[in-house]
């Protein structure tokens, strides 16, 4: 693996200026655009890479407070509650770090208008509170519009259909089917119980129910991270191998999946024995992908489908995934 830089210390309000320059109509004057630009280049290049989101502030977080070297003109009491308003409605803490791409993902999602966060704020007249002279200007809003796919480009759609055409062949091939765990209960909320299954663009995972139900024999192995149902997907990095999203959430349902069926990583089964044994000891999702209690606690762990468990996953077990006879 490669050697991972440290993460680059970010102000929230500098990725608010970064959306905000996107959208920017004219050549405004954006404060510290050396560092703006930085930031982006670091982002544009590997949209991986770790940010750690640092302000001030006079609380027991002080440990991280980045200085005031980029507080903008505004004044210091302007600068914390712009970075602390923008913290809040991320739902992150002084001193968080995560992968720009997910940063970038949440801010976009949280806020769309920088009214009331970096100035514009209803009825005020003060100095001390005049904030940002562009916060009215709608760049911020225009920026959302465009930012994340101009800052983070989408996977390219011809790439994914080459993808998506190499790995159905190769699936076809295959003498042994390597899948990560949890990746055979989508399988069955995909199935759902249906019998006019057909392939889509996004996944393999029709495919690789196509093959099991022609040959139940065939060999699976148990592999970590992404597999043979990822290559033609919107958030499959085939450079590194790695899944865009959800990245936690799916390492801790494998995790869940090898402990409930008692077996790890690099293990062999036919596939018609591995079904029974996930379909008689995860007899709903609930247990796996809503954590088994149903809670969601917090935005990286997102709940797929119904907390209480998936239906179409009840059906789909219920019908063998066509591969082996109901009980
Ligand atoms: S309104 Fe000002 S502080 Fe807010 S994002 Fe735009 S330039 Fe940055
Ligand atoms: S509920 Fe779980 S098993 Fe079903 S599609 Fe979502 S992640 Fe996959
Ligand atoms: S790349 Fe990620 S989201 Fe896509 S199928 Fe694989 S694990 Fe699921």
């Amino acid at each position: 693996m490669a050697k991972q830089s440290p993460p680059m210390v970010v102000r929230p309000y500098q990725l608010m200026c970064i959306v905000c320059r996107l959208g920017a109509k004219t050549n405004d004057k954006y404060y510290f655009p050396e560092r703006l630009n930085a930031i982006e280049r670091l982002i544009r290049k590997n949209p991986d890479s770790p940010l750690a989101l640092r302000c001030n502030v006079d609380t027991v977080f002080r440990y991280q407070n980045p200085g005031r070297k980029y507080d903008t003109p505004e004044g210091r009491l302007f600068n914390d509650k712009r970075d602390l308003a923008i913290l809040q409605r991320l739902g992150m803490a002084p001193g968080d770090t995560r992968p720009a791409r997910d940063i970038f993902k949440r801010l976009i999602d949280a806020i769309n208008n920088s009214k009331g966060i970096c100035g514009a704020y209803e009825g005020v007249r003060s100095v001390t509170w005049r904030g940002c002279r562009l916060a009215a200007d709608g760049n911020y809003a225009r920026g959302c519009t465009i930012g994340r796919t101009a800052v983070i480009p989408a996977r390219c759609a011809d790439e994914k259909a080459r993808a998506k055409k190499n790995s159905v062949r190769e699936i076809y091939r295959a003498k042994i089917l390597k899948i990560r765990p949890h990746h055979l209960l989508c399988m069955t909320c995909f199935h759902g119980g249906k019998t006019n299954l057909a392939p889509i663009q996004e996944d393999n995972l029709f495919e690789v129910i196509d093959v099991m139900q022609k040959n139940p024999a065939i060999r699976v192995k148990l592999v970590a991270g992404p597999c043979i149902i990822c290559p033609p997907c919107s958030a499959y990095n085939p450079k590194q191998n790695l899944c865009f999203t959800s990245g936690m959430r799916d390492q801790q349902k494998d995790l869940d999946t090898l402990q409930f069926i008692g077996l790890k990583y690099g293990a062999v089964l036919p596939a018609r024995k591995l079904l029974r044994l996930i379909y008689a000891r995860i007899p709903s999702t609930k247990m796996v992908c809503a954590y088994r209690d149903g809670i969601r606690r917090a935005p990286e762990w997102h709940i797929c489908n119904d907390p209480e468990g998936s239906q179409n996953y009840t059906k789909g077990r219920a019908a063998g995934l066509g591969v082996i006879k109901p009980k």
